[in-house]
């Protein structure tokens, strides 16, 4: 069975702990895998390499920095295929699904490489007589990283390329399920010609973390993960005087008017709900109809597609959806179900009842695709989220209805509208009080150029990820005021200096 390590200072190392934590093929259902989670002083090795590797790594000319990233995004490119298949293995998405993922990943290392750009200051001169000023953009020093199970390479790209490219040092906490495609990672960014020590990986769970977030030499706290965890990381964070940026869960809602094409409604549906298996903090968990008579025929429309669906192993080529990731996570799903029927919601398909019957896979974590109708606002499978391939529809009879519903809920992540009345979709996209939204576009993730992050519970903290926000986090601003002795005044002032 082979071990999935952490790598300290260019080297993959086991560190000192006897902790390991089983990895499964989530499709087969074996544990063929373990990853060695580590102790506080395997922490702080990783945060000491990245430590004494950043005053050289901050001064090295951003173009020099810049050059090493794009020399990865070329490996990146090369090697897409076998990153898609080491992620699936262990997560369980399709590969489409997974080159997707490496894709847009690879987009922020794009956006990095014009770190150049991006970093150069401003400068004014003659603000007062004989007087410049300027302000330039300084890395902050050791940032961490903290990854959820369901993009173990595209949310640390969302984070570590922006990082690195303005000078600071990185270590990276992945998911503890699906740890490997963060070894891959770390030995192509060294094979680009990272110096060692720049980017770490330590593998592990809660004591890993705990760690990370009170060490003192760590400046900032990139998290993305499950909203309590976020609030928990955040305040723990920020008490030790950290910066902290921690992206939390989701619940999408998608609304779709009387006007809308109902057969492109029916298919965005179909993709955001239960592509990779529901487990996208972008997925559209909620259907918003509006009307009875829209919402009576998308459900119509539905059923035979989420009964068509093809579930399967990420080996079978044809298959549109896996497994969960585990069988917990599995058992999670299944009881939001079976509390929604419970609390009176109608199961129009049952997920629950799916078999793999794929040999070799019949114990693997699949699930149906699931279509509950009739949710009401109090349900638990409408108040929280379940991250899975589970669609609540939530009938409302207005336009401001439905976005009274997407205002009472505790999070505002993702979500979307779908019409042809320009009147509507302009009033959605000011009045709606979500972080990212779709017109006709069912997951408006933001391109790497602009900034990913949602608003209410989905995000802690004042910054988004990747874009500009991210070289607002990942940067300080120092700004300067020189005086050259032509203009120097001879007497002292004792008054607050003004430069007119
Ligand atoms: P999670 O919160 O369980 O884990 C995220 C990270 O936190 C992992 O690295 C894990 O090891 C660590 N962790 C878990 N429990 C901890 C604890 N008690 N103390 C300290 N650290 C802990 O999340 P997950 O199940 O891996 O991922 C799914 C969640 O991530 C969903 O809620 C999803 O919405 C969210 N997510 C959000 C976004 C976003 O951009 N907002 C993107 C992707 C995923």
């Amino acid at each position: 069975m082979s071990e999935i390590a952490h790598f300290i200072n260019g080297q993959i190392v086991n560190g000192n702990s006897s902790r390991r934590q089983d990895v499964f093929n989530p499709a087969t259902g074996n544990a063929d895998k373990t990853v060695i989670l580590a102790g506080e002083n395997d922490v702080d090795d990783a945060v000491r390499a990245a430590k004494e590797a950043w005053p050289e790594w901050s001064k090295t000319p951003v173009l020099r920095r810049a050059r090493i990233l794009d020399k990865f995004k070329n490996i990146l490119w090369e090697r897409l295929n076998q990153l898609a298949e080491v992620i699936s293995s262990e997560h369980g998405k399709t590969i489409d699904d997974a080159i997707g993922e490496v894709t847009r990943g690879l987009e922020v290392v794009e956006f990095a490489t014009a770190a150049p750009t991006l970093m150069k200051g401003e400068f004014s001169e003659n603000v007062g007589s004989d007087v410049d000023s300027h302000m330039i953009r300084q890395s902050l020093g050791v940032c961490v990283g903290i990854t959820p199970f369901n993009f173990p390479a595209m949310v640390p790209m969302w984070m570590f390329p922006v990082a690195i490219v303005t000078g600071n040092c990185f270590v990276l906490k992945p998911s503890e399920r699906d740890p490997s495609a963060s070894i891959l990672i770390a030995e192509w960014l060294k094979e680009a010609g990272l110096p060692d020590g720049v980017f770490n990986v330590i593998q592990g769970d809660k004591i890993a973390v705990d760690r990370l977030i009170s060490h003192q030499d760590v400046k900032a706290i990139s998290f993305v993960g499950s909203t309590p965890i976020a609030n928990y990381i955040y305040t723990t964070g920020t008490a030790k005087g950290k910066r902290v940026q921690a992206l939390g869960g989701a619940k999408n809602h998608m609304v779709i008017m009387p006007d809308a094409d109902l057969e492109m409604a029916t298919n965005a549906l179909m993709g955001a709900a239960y592509g990779s298996a529901g487990e996208r903090c972008m997925a559209v968990s909620v259907a918003v109809p509006v009307t009875e008579a829209v919402a009576d025929a998308l459900v119509q429309r539905l059923v035979p597609k989420i009964k068509e669906l093809k579930i399967g192993p990420a080996t079978d080529t044809s298959s549109e959806m896996g497994p969960l990731v585990t069988a917990q996570h599995l058992e999670k799903v299944a009881g939001y179900i079976d509390a929604g029927e419970s609390e009176g919601a109608d199961v129009v398909v049952d997920g629950r009842n799916f078999k793999q019957d794929k040999q070799g896979y019949e114990n693997g974590f699949f699930i149906g695709g699931t279509l509950l109708d009739n949710v009401k606002e109090n349900m638990s499978c409408y108040r929280e989220e379940i991250f899975g391939p589970v669609l609540s529809v939530v009938r409302k009879n207005s336009y401001q209805e439905a976005l009274d519903l997407i205002h009472g809920h505790e999070y505002a992540n993702g979500t979307a509208i779908f019409t042809r009345d320009g009147d509507i979709a302009r009033n959605f996209m000011q009045d709606v009080e979500v972080g990212m939204v779709g017109v006709n576009v069912p997951i408006p993730v933001p391109m790497a150029f602009h900034s990913f992050g949602g608003w209410k519970s989905s995000i802690f903290g004042d910054h988004a990820m990747h874009g500009m926000e991210g070289v607002r986090f990942y940067t300080r601003i120092k700004t300067t005021t020189t005086r050259w002795p032509t203009g120097l005044r001879q007497n002292p002032e004792f008054k607050m200096p003004t430069l007119g």
